[in-house]
């Protein structure tokens, strides 16, 4: 059984404000799996430095990429200081499905009805690069973060989201498009491939997963080893103009000032408690993941291969992984679905990750039974099925895209954060862009699309476009 307890009833009132991170999340199945990591507490009693030359406020894996890039090119780790407010990695990043799944073509339209479809086009490339980065690197340092590179199954369950889908990428491919790597099947063909009886059709892509605690964790653990400091259940409280001489600005924790000349807010969901402009302008979303050890009917030779996104439609949907090695299933659900109560879906808008949704939970089981008849039929062992369930803060945009670069109204200042639960997707690009951007890059050099720029008149824009939450 879940060891967090079931949430309390919905207390979360609309337009929430921000907050730093609540001091007790519960566990995920990356947590849990990942209890011996040396630096989960590291300094947690001490005082923190009194200066650094980089301050990164967040270890998940934007902070701890953020630094691990500035580091590869030419910064010193010993000027370098990653503060957390809780433990090392308790935030998104130790929380979500699973998935380094980028999309293939099914955001095009959504995307290019608020950005243009030219930089529709380069937010979709953009997740494809991300794969190939997550890939690559872990290759490249070898990092035991049981990176599986596989294909992903769209798995269409209604005719009304077959026909969103063929629509989706029929519109992708009439503007340029690149559908190449993207396979097609329906019917008997497409039943065989998924093994969902009740698919309408499926589209099959270049995909992977990951243990994303334990990538995080060898980031940190590797900006460590070159003298970077981390500073955990050490949160910043508030970020005011510096009134040490020779720093531009002082981050204030509850166990001390560090003056520092650059500040990096990889905060993701919690960014507008120390950026108050950003109130509404970065909102956090509670999401709901479970961990499931399979019967024999998805165990040994008979577990997934590929990964799949289960979809009824555009926001009913849901995701499964199926790790190598221990064979656990990660089932991941959509914040919307038709069949929660209103007490329920009122309390997605929250930052509360301590606690799970007992009525999420067993609507998860209860569509992956109908979903995998052959798991259902077959009774489970004390020990298979449910194994965990856990919450965690996905942090939301208006315009469904991060906050990348330079704070300009506040110099030395920089933003990477605001993921809309793409992170895995788009992290490994952004943090070493930004990276570029502190060093004196340009956004050119980042190669990121140009919307994914921080800017005030993004906010702008979406203040005068009435836009509050993404289009997710
Ligand atoms: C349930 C769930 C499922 C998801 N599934 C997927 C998926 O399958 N694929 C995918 O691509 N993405 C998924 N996501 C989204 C993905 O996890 C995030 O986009 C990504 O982890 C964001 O990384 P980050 O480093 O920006 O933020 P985080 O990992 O949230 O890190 C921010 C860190 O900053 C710390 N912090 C915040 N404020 C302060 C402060 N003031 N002082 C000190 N520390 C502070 C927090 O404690 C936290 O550790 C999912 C998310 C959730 C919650």
């Amino acid at each position: 059984m879940p060891s967090a307890q079931p949430a309390t009833p919905p207390t979360t009132p609309p337009g929430l404000e921000p907050s730093l991170p609540l001091p007790s999340p519960c566990l995920s199945y990356w947590h849990k799996t990942t209890r011996g990591f040396p630096h989960l507490n590291a300094n947690k009693v001490e005082p923190p430095p009194e200066t650094a030359e980089y301050t990164i406020i967040g270890s998940g894996i934007s902070g701890a990429l953020t630094a691990f890039s500035l580091i590869e090119s030419g910064v010193p780790g010993n000027k370098i200081l990653i503060l957390e407010a809780r433990e090392a990695v308790s935030g998104a990043s130790g929380r979500n499905a699973g998935h380094v799944r980028p999309d293939a073509f099914r955001g095009y339209a959504a995307y290019a009805a608020v950005h243009g479809p030219e930089q529709a086009k380069k937010i979709i490339v953009e997740e494809r690069k991300v794969l190939h980065a997550v890939d690559e690197f872990v290759r490249r340092h070898n990092v035991p973060c049981d990176f599986d590179l596989t294909t992903t199954f769209d798995v269409c369950l209604t005719p009304e989201f077959a026909a969103y889908e063929a629509q989706s990428y029929e519109a992708y491919k009439a503007a340029g498009g690149d559908v190449s790597h993207v396979q097609f099947y329906e019917g008997e063909e497409a039943k065989k491939r998924t093994r969902v009886p009740e698919v309408v059709a499926a589209y099959e892509w270049p995909a992977g997963s990951s243990h994303p605690a334990k990538l995080a964790q060898w980031l940190l653990t590797s900006v460590i080893d070159k003298g970077a400091k981390l500073w955990t259940h050490c949160p910043a409280v508030a970020v005011t103009k510096s009134e040490h001489q020779g720093y531009r600005w002082d981050v204030r924790t509850p166990r001390g000032t560090v003056a520092t000349q650059t500040v990096v807010h990889s905060t993701n969901a919690y960014a507008a408690a120390l950026l108050p402009h950003l109130n509404g302008y970065i909102t956090p979303n509670r999401a709901q993941a479970h961990s499931l050890i399979p019967t024999s009917a998805l165990s040994a030779e008979k577990a997934f291969t590929s990964t799949m996104s289960l979809r009824y439609s555009l926001h009913h949907f849901y995701s499964v992984i199926q790790r190598k090695g221990d064979g656990t299933i990660v089932l991941g659900v959509s914040r919307s679905n038709p069949e929660l109560s209103a007490e329920t879906l009122a309390v997605r808008e929250s930052f509360d990750d301590g606690a799970f949704n007992q009525e999420i939970v067993d609507d998860a089981l209860k569509r992956f039974g109908i979903m995998f008849p052959e798991y259902a039929a077959e009774n489970e062992r004390h020990g298979e099925g449910l194994d965990h369930a856990w919450t965690g803060i996905i942090a939301m945009t208006p315009d469904s895209v991060p906050y990348v670069g330079a704070i300009e109204e506040l110099p030395g200042q920089y933003i990477c954060a605001g993921f809309n639960g793409h992170g895995m997707a788009r992290i490994f690009t952004c943090a070493p862009g930004l990276a570029k951007l502190m060093l004196g890059g340009s956004w050119e050099d980042t190669g990121l699309p140009e919307c994914f720029q921080y800017g005030k008149e993004r906010l702008v824009k979406a203040a005068r476009k009435g836009q509050k939450g993404s289009v997710w």
